[in-house]
């Protein structure tokens, strides 16, 4: 499953109401596809700790239209369900990063002492 739509389509079937109900949710778990454009993407809110920040964002509950509250927490399992197959955690990820220099706080005139001169 890809597009938020398709998402919202899924929440509207599993818990009443209309798609659009759902829509702002899944929206802003697939919002960081701007920044990257392939699947990798899903690292910064595809995970438990997006999911419990998706319930900060949004409330503990959204009242869909047909008037019935439905757990944000439930909304975020789905989507993040839906499109990996399961919940990974923000270390999951984080995990698969292949650490550089200057992730440790190498400073750039360390790294390269001829970028020292040429500044000064
Ligand atoms: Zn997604």
């Amino acid at each position: 499953m890809a597009h938020p739509l398709k998402h919202a389509e899924s929440s509207a079937r599993r818990f009443g109401g209309k798609a659009e109900d759902y829509l702002p949710i899944h929206n802003w778990f697939d919002e960081s596809k701007a920044f990257f454009s392939d699947f990798r993407h899903r690292a910064l809110r595809h995970h438990a700790e997006g999911i419990f920040l998706a319930e900060k964002l949004f409330g503990l509950v959204i009242v869909n239209s047909d008037g019935k509250q439905v757990p944000v927490r439930y909304l975020g399992e789905q989507h993040v369900r839906e499109d990996l197959g399961r919940i990974p955690t923000a270390q999951d990820w984080l995990m698969q990063i292949k650490p550089q220099r200057w992730m440790y706080g190498q400073r750039l005139d360390e790294e390269t002492p001829s970028t020292k001169e040429e500044v000064a």
